[in-house]
């Protein structure tokens, strides 16, 4: 991969961030999912003055420049910090799995 400043960065097929394209700064960005609500997250929460807590997650492909390219997780859990882990391939297709799991496994079907 080339990140000469010179040259900048060949972009991932996937991209769609235009911000500072073609510079070595660029980071690429493909399209976010859609936001899933977290109605769970609800449960240990305490709603605040209005009684509305905002809680969702979205997953977005990235590859900032001189790094694997990786899923990002955004999580917004109410008031709390956002959460933003990055994950290889792999990771993200075990963590997948192992939701499904769990989801089959509550509702009874694994
Ligand atoms: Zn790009």
């Amino acid at each position: 991969m080339n990140t000469n400043q010179t040259t900048g960065t060949e972009c991932a097929p996937w991209c769609t961030n235009e911000d500072a394209r073609g510079r070595a700064d660029h980071t690429c960005m493909g399209d976010s999912s859609d936001c899933i609500e977290l109605t769970a997250a609800l449960d240990y929460l305490t709603l605040d003055e209005d009684g509305i807590e905002s809680s969702f997650c979205f997953v977005t492909p990235v590859r900032e420049a001189d790094r694997r390219p990786g899923v990002s997780m955004t999580w917004e859990v109410g008031d709390h910090p956002e959460f933003r882990p990055r994950l290889t391939p792999g990771e993200a297709r075990r963590i997948a799995a192992e939701l499904v799991a769990a989801a089959d496994l509550i509702e009874g079907g694994g």
